[in-house]
């Protein structure tokens, strides 16, 4: 939520006009600080001004900018500040804690793939058939079904599309195959 939803959500405009000083007279008129007014031409809302004068309208932010002759970024940040609104900083730090996340799940994903590689490589060259007739061992089996695989899916979690590192993170992450790899490679690994 930016700064501006979080205001106008949860900022009253009337009370933030008499707040910031406005003279709110009977039935929520206030003269309007848009145009020169003599007498209240500009009905308060909860959510909205209007003036019968010169058509202003628009929400809390714009009023008090322009009651408090200042701009919307700084009359956000002041209603904001005064009313003790303080989503932008929460929404700044999680989205900083999501890509951390994201990250960190990224690496788990390039790690196991690395180790997983490795143990396959190493099965590739140990337990590869002598003679043509040898019956195959099952990790030698395994590496040739699975390296090509595993080392694609390394090489895009590298360098692919931020969707195609997605989805190899998704596809490790699915049906707690990360953790099934991590205990398979603490166990076989030499
Ligand atoms: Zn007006």
């Amino acid at each position: 939520m930016s700064i501006y939803e979080a205001v106008r959500s949860k900022v009253n405009l009337r009370m933030a006009a008499e707040r910031y000083g406005m003279d709110i007279g009977k039935n929520s008129m206030v003269r309007c600080p848009f145009h020169d007014d003599r007498t209240p031409s500009m009905k308060l809302n909860n959510k909205y001004y209007y003036c019968f004068g010169c058509g202003a309208k628009g929400d809390v932010i714009s009023l008090v900018a322009e009651h408090l002759s200042l701009s919307a970024a700084d009359a956000a940040q002041r209603i904001a500040d005064d009313y003790g609104i303080e989503t932008m900083k929460i929404s700044v730090n999680s989205k900083l804690n999501f890509y951390k996340e994201k990250q960190k799940r990224r690496d788990r994903c390039a790690r196991v793939l690395c180790d997983y590689n490795r143990i396959l490589r190493k099965w590739m060259t140990d337990y590869a058939p002598k003679t043509a007739d040898e019956k195959l061992h099952p990790r030698f089996a395994e590496a040739c079904r699975m390296l090509e695989v595993t080392e694609y899916m390394a090489e895009l979690l590298d360098t692919g599309t931020m969707e195609e590192q997605n989805e190899v993170v998704d596809d490790l992450f699915c049906n707690n195959c990360i953790e099934h790899l991590e205990k398979y490679i603490k166990e076989n690994k030499e």
